[in-house]
């Protein structure tokens, strides 16, 4: 439903379409397979950019001990998840895992509007959704040095057993290969050292949005 804050213009999917080229705010996407350090390098950008935003998503799955309510998540159930979606709420929704993720689209198009960098940490088929909608939203994959230094971080984390170890690493591996063959993601960063990657990541983005201000409006 239309609200205030955004006019209601659709493309041709009958999906709203947002206004971002009369806005000044950036969509920043971060994708990665789990186990890359991906949270740590996206709330390392975070708190690199000053105007930037992390988007808490909805999910339905379960919240751990590590998670903090409206912080790392909205969490809720799957009738309030359902509910949402016939309401075009969601920029982007997608099942990872099993479990429904999704991002709340107001939220994004109000954080834009004011001109901030908006970061969205989502999958790869979020990413896509996103990037089909909005073109200039800068989507940035974070890789490990090598499969093998995956599955041994997997390991050292010693949050799941084996058996859940070998599936994550399985499902690591066909994301990685989803990502290379898109064409959703603008850069690859080969997350070998914490510090380095978050640098490399915040120099991508400013420059990126050193294009973006620059470019034809
Ligand atoms: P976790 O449950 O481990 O926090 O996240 C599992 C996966 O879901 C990660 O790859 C994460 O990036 C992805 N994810 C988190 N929020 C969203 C979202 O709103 N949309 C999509 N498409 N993926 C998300």
């Amino acid at each position: 439903m239309p609200t205030a804050t955004e006019p209601a213009m659709r493309d041709a999917t009958g999906h709203h379409r947002l206004s971002t080229d009369t806005d000044n705010g950036m969509l920043l996407i971060i994708s990665g397979p789990s186990g890359v350090g991906k949270t740590t390098i996206t709330r390392g950008v975070e708190r690199s950019i000053a105007d930037s935003v992390f988007s808490v998503s909805c999910t339905t799955r379960a919240k751990t001990p590590a998670d903090v309510e409206g912080v790392d998540y909205h969490f809720v159930t799957d009738e309030e998840f359902e509910r949402m979606k016939a309401q075009d709420a969601f920029l982007e929704h997608a099942g990872v895992y099993g479990k429904k993720y999704g991002t709340p689209r107001e939220w994004v198009v109000e954080q834009l509007k004011r001109g901030r960098l908006v970061i969205l940490e989502i999958d790869v088929q979020g990413a896509a959704q996103v990037k089909a909608r909005i073109p200039d939203a800068f989507a940035i994959f974070i890789l490990p040095p090598s499969e093998q230094e995956l599955l041994h971080r997997l390991e050292a984390r010693k949050r799941e057993d084996g058996d859940l170890i070998r599936k994550r690493f399985a499902q690591a591996k066909a994301e990685i290969d989803a990502a290379r063959a898109g064409s959703v993601y603008d850069r690859f960063i080969v997350n070998r050292d914490l510090p380095e990657a978050i640098r490399e990541a915040v120099d991508e983005v400013l420059a990126a949005r050193r294009r973006k201000s620059a470019g034809p409006r």
